[in-house]
């Protein structure tokens, strides 16, 4: 038997007779673009959110573009992000016309250094992206303090991070906006591509409204503004409402995956670290190990699918050597891309299969 890394089929089984229904509804209403789901969804995840306004769209990468034009990112602005994440959330600034200057990250929350992001600004800088990367918050503090200190915006990339929490509060409520991925195999993911902007901002809201969708207020065919097509659906709306009801219940099933992986493989490897300040909800579980490649052949000549996330750091994929800062800048990044494995993570796991993959991980790093 298979473990893979991402497994999706075990949780439609549980959620399929609800899930038929509502995208049923959706086919017998005939309206598929812009109706009653994905208002009531935009309100629904922006309440769970704890921010005022929701602007459903396409995907997680044109919700980042988006929230950056809103604050007023223009062309050859600059925009502070860690070069470990996943590429979306630096095209999405290159997109909007402005640069990204990257910076490295923390040892240990695989989040950006928030010690290195003073010493990157410039004149230039107009925004700092926090990454909430593999379900962990940044320190949101220390990101908030600096911004309001030289008057940068915070757009929050929160795409792996739907429900986690810093020092008791949801990330995507600290920026000036935040943005969700709705991809599949995110911790709320829909059944295609979805994304949301949240922001308490009614400017910014009214703007992205406009941008997502072709620069058109309502119905009227009059473009105020040279916007985009790219909206959440009504289906892709109606299933996450459905799951958005299961988020927290599946985000505490990965906690405690995550603590049965820590409690087996020990000192075996290097485990994730949940900050004082954090409440991970493990998108991705991470270890650490030397011989990584090694490891993941066994795991997988045992059945166990990995994963790398992510294998090339930004600044080193060709998008974005010539930008730089090059190779060396950046070394916690550049250490860890070959050291980490991504090991099984999703709520339906079982304690068997956990068990299994952490005493094989711990064979192989014996031997
Ligand atoms: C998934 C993801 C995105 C992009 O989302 P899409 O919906 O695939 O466009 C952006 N940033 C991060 C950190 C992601 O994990």
């Amino acid at each position: 038997m298979i473990i893979p890394c991402f497994d999706l089929s075990r949780q439609y089984d549980s959620i399929k007779e609800e899930v038929q229904k509502s995208v049923n509804d959706v086919f017998e209403s005939g309206r598929f673009i812009l109706g009653k789901n994905v208002e009531e969804f935009e309100r629904e995840f922006s309440s769970y959110i704890g921010v005022k306004h929701g602007i459903g769209v396409g995907n997680g990468t044109d919700a980042l573009h988006f929230a950056l034009v809103a604050s007023g990112v223009v062309l050859n602005d600059e925009v502070i992000v860690p070069s470990y994440t996943a590429t979306p959330s630096v095209l999405a600034i290159s997109h909007a016309g402005a640069k990204p200057v990257f910076v490295d990250i923390e040892p240990d929350s695989y989040c950006m250094d928030t010690s290195l992001v003073e010493k990157a600004i410039t004149k230039k800088t107009k925004a700092i992206m926090p990454v909430h990367l593999y379900g962990h918050p940044v320190d949101m503090k220390a990101v908030m303090e600096i911004a309001e200190k030289h008057s940068l915006k915070v757009i929050e990339d929160a795409s792996q991070a739907h429900g986690t929490e810093y020092r008791g509060k949801k990330v995507g409520c600290f920026g000036d906006a935040a943005c969700f991925s709705f991809y599949p195999t995110k911790n709320l993911g829909c059944f295609g591509d979805g994304g949301m902007v949240v922001t308490n901002n009614e400017k910014t809201e009214n703007s992205i409204r406009l941008m997502r969708n072709m620069g058109q207020d309502g119905k009227v065919y009059h473009s105020l503004s040279i916007g985009f097509n790219s909206r959440l659906d009504e289906i892709q709306a109606a299933i996450l409402k459905v799951k958005l009801a299961r988020l927290d219940q599946m985000n505490n099933s990965r906690r405690e995956n995550a603590k049965i992986y820590n409690d087996i493989l020990g000192d075996s490897v290097v485990t994730p670290e949940e900050k004082e300040y954090a409440k991970h909800i493990y998108h991705l579980y991470v270890i650490r190990t030397k011989n990584r490649d090694n490891v993941r052949d066994f795991l997988s000549k045992n059945s166990v699918m990995t994963g790398i996330h992510y294998s090339i750091p930004v600044h080193l994929q060709k998008a974005y050597m010539k930008i730089g800062p090059g190779k060396g800048k950046l070394p916690v990044t550049e250490k860890y891309v070959d050291e980490i494995i991504s090991l099984p993570m999703f709520p339906e796991i079982t304690g068997d299969e956990i068990e299994k993959v952490s005493e094989l991980v711990k064979k192989v790093v014996k031997s």
